[in-house]
């Protein structure tokens, strides 16, 4: 068995606190007892501190947890967005930390509200965002979404839906209210017939949901 030696200096054990003191082992409970005090304060501005850090981390997180890729965003409803013909829009994302703020459009009947054709429409909107002052206009870059495939080991259906042929113009800034009214994507997605008619291999609607994913988001315009 190791022995401890009484007469080592050993630090305070709220050194992790600020103190300072180191003292021979058998002069620690006198220290202790002495130092009540001091070591409680020690403790209360260490508690602040760490409080304070623990709100700026909460930030730091809330900040990037947009950015996390690939964006996983499910549809739910998929139905009621299709019977009411309206357009479903996405949790907003950023390009990159501190990049442009972006929303995923799918309108369930085509292009756009009240279209009736038999494909499903998807597009990336241009939204107004916290760091916009800060960066080049219009947005430029290419973004490749995919519709998962629900059945295990099935392919998903993929497209890049924003590219260096994309008119510039859906992607000027936002400055009048929190979105742009047009977006910019693929008018046939994917066809009802695929959603609805599901092959061995391909299962894209489940439960009522679609489930998008940004995979990939290259940015241009920096
Ligand atoms: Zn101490």
């Amino acid at each position: 068995m190791e022995e401890e030696c009484p007469k080592a200096k050993v630090p305070c054990k709220f050194s992790f606190a600020g103190c300072k003191v180191k003292l021979k082992r058998d002069l620690v409970q006198r220290h202790l007892d002495t130092s009540k005090d001091e070591h409680l304060e020690m403790i209360a501005s260490e508690c602040k501190r760490l409080k304070a850090d623990v709100g700026n981390l909460q930030l730091v997180v809330a900040q990037i947890s947009p950015f996390l890729s690939p964006l996983e965003l499910p549809m739910n409803n998929f139905e009621r967005f299709r019977s009411g013909g309206t357009v479903w829009r996405s949790n907003a994302f950023y390009t990159h930390f501190g990049g442009y703020k972006l929303c995923l459009g799918v309108s369930p009947n085509g292009w756009a509200e009240g279209d009736s054709s038999t494909y499903v429409g998807v597009a990336i909107y241009m939204m107004k965002g916290e760091f916009d002052s800060r960066l080049k206009w219009p947005f430029k870059g290419a973004i490749t979404v995919e519709l998962i495939n629900q059945r295990k080991g099935g392919e998903s259906c993929k497209k890049v839906i924003v590219d260096q042929y994309t008119d510039p113009r859906h992607f000027e800034r936002v400055t009048e209210g929190d979105i742009r009214d047009n977006g910019w994507g693929y008018p046939q997605f994917i066809s009802h017939s695929d959603l609805y008619k599901p092959e061995e291999s391909k299962e894209y609607l489940v439960n009522d949901t679609l489930i998008f994913r940004v995979t990939n988001i290259e940015v241009f315009s920096v």
